[in-house]
């Protein structure tokens, strides 16, 4: 059509347009060149009992290399390392690094309930047949005790779920590796999954979280997940908790743990450390109850 216009057609492309196309290039370019060295940032949002505060585990979040200017987002780049492949480099990093961090960490807090580690894997993570090795070798090598691993996975693979994806997750499950569905609610999914489909966590979404606590429709759909999570016997995390009466809210329908600025926002593994030293006294007591199992 372009062509059929006439040959000065070309003009009209939209400046902005050409604009996204340099811009996601040069991202594609920067990318390589990060994978290529694997010099990621990686840091810990904590996720903590929303009654009290106590910190009960962390979410390793991938950062763009600290030092280089003008930080991308990961919004930004793990889509573009979805599209492109590099995800399966960047997301083994994560677990090797995460892991070692966290096995240092545990280590280092003797006398309370050891703080678990959740890592975010992508559907293409799923996909790939080595992933199960990639989890396993990560465990062995640095000693994290598979029970305080989380993993977490989207509604969307939930929904491409193929006889080799269950296999793995069913071997991870064995292992004792915890599997939590992140962003629920905002996928095209049906419920079914939650019984058919060994989870044991819930992550209830920030659009969720956000009109808490004046919107009543929110307040019952949030009311209805708790609900339905006890009774099926899952675990509920809220995600993206800012305000206070959000977090009363949350409490006041039962949700049992949170995670948000309100509380911490992504913390370096010093930072985490510190804050777990500070929380002591409100986190869990070892010998006691796991109240995160
Ligand atoms: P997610 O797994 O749902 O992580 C929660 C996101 O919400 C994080 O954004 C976190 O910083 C942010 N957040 C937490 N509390 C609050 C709050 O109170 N207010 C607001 N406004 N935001 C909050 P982040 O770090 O930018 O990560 C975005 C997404 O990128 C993650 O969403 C996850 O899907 C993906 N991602 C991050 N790291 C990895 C990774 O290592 N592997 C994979 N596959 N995906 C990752
Ligand atoms: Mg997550
Ligand atoms: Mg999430
Ligand atoms: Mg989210």
């Amino acid at each position: 059509a372009a062509k059929a216009s006439g040959k000065r057609t070309w003009r009209r492309f939209k400046p902005q347009q050409r604009v996204l196309v340099v811009e996601r290039h040069d991202l594609r370019v920067r990318l390589d060149h990060v994978v290529s060295k694997e010099e990621f940032g990686l840091l810990y949002q904590p996720v903590v009992g929303i009654d009290n505060g106590g910190i009960v585990g962390f979410e390793a979040l991938a950062r763009w290399p600290e030092l280089g200017p003008d930080p991308v987002p990961p919004g930004q780049f793990i889509p573009l390392a979805e599209e492109t492949g590099h995800i399966s480099t960047l997301g083994a990093w994560v677990l090797r690094k995460a892991t070692a961090d966290m096995a240092r960490l545990q280590h280092r807090s003797p006398g309370r309930v050891p703080p678990y580690l959740s890592v975010n894997v992508s559907a293409r993570q799923w996909r790939d047949t080595g992933f199960l090795d990639e989890v396993c070798t990560a465990l062995d090598t640095t000693g994290l005790a598979a029970g305080t691993l989380q993993l977490e996975l989207t509604e969307s693979v939930l929904m491409q779920r193929t006889p080799q994806i269950d296999a793995q997750i069913q071997a991870l499950k064995d292992r004792g590796v915890r599997i939590a569905v992140d962003d629920f609610g905002t996928g095209y999914s049906s419920l079914r999954y939650l019984r058919d489909f060994p989870i044991d966590v819930l992550k209830i979404d920030k659009s969720f979280v956000d009109g808490l606590p004046e919107d009543p429709q929110q307040v019952a759909l949030v009311e209805g997940i708790v609900h339905l999570a006890d009774t099926l016997g899952l675990q509920v995390i809220a995600e993206g908790i800012e305000e206070e009466p959000q977090r009363e809210l949350l409490a006041l329908v039962g949700c049992r743990y949170g995670q948000g600025f309100l509380f911490a926002r992504p913390l370096t593994v010093e930072q985490g450390e510190a804050m777990l030293r500070e929380h002591e006294g409100v986190g869990p007591r070892a010998g006691g109850e796991r109240p995160w199992r």
